[in-house]
């Protein structure tokens, strides 16, 4: 199969209404018009992670990696308006700016709290503050992060949470062992680092799709 196959049948899905609505379409939109980079997930993966917040019956989800909100507002639907609950970390204050009126478009305000900094530095401030634990937590900023990102949530975490990751097959580079990449190298800790601990179950699906060839790894906390 090709990248153009790939994205036709990306591109099929969302006619068809499998992707995402008019407001997603909208936010992703004014991101790129605002000149951010086009990195978020594609509208299949949004759904996906929507589907996976509802299947989990999450109200407390934490996404460390905003951008323009994107996500957030796949993840945010999923949520009970009323109890549900998003953190989102972000740390470039105009990706936060356009994420807030991006999920203020979206009618999202009252769920979703953006906070600006460095994710870990976010992540510890919340374990200090006792806060409690999320049901869903994704994890999709600077990759060279992201064994660091795996401990501090762990310690926001409670049996039964989901712990997704995105971007962990790079195209196929996690294969490569030899890889001189630091993005690649931190993402074979981090799988390594899931599989090993005997607090998580975890599995990686492959993605294919508009955004190439790539994947989610998906864990669940099975003890604190
Ligand atoms: N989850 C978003 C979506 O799908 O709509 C895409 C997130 S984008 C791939 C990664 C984001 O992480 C960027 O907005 C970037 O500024 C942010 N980021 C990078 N390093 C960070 C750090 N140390 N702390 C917090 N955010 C960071």
């Amino acid at each position: 199969m090709s990248q153009s196959q790939w994205t036709a049948v990306d591109e099929y899905l969302n006619n068809i209404g499998v992707g995402e609505d008019a407001v997603l379409k909208r936010a992703r939109i004014a991101a790129k018009d605002e000149g951010l980079p086009p990195i978020q997930v594609s509208p299949a993966q949004g759904s996906l992670l929507h589907l996976l917040a509802k299947m989990r019956g999450a109200e407390r989800v934490l996404e460390v990696g905003t951008l323009g909100g994107y996500s957030a507002i796949w993840l945010a639907r999923a949520l009970d308006p009323a109890r549900g609950h998003l953190i989102s970390l972000e740390v470039d204050p105009k990706h936060a700016n356009v994420a807030s009126r991006n999920v203020a478009a979206a009618g999202l305000t009252g769920v979703v709290d953006i906070r600006v900094g460095a994710a870990a530095d976010t992540l510890e401030k919340l374990i200090a503050a006792d806060t409690e634990p999320f049901d869903l937590v994704f994890i999709d900023a600077d990759k060279e992060s992201y064994p660091k990102y795996l401990d501090l949530v762990l310690r926001l975490s409670k049996p039964g949470t989901a712990i997704i990751a995105d971007n962990v097959v790079r195209g196929g580079s996690v294969a490569v062992s030899s890889s001189a990449d630091d993005r690649v190298q931190a993402v074979q800790a981090y799988l390594k680092a899931v599989a090993d601990d005997p607090r998580l179950e975890s599995t990686v699906i492959q993605t294919v799709g508009e955004k190439g060839y790539d994947g989610f790894s998906l864990a669940r906390v099975t003890s604190v």
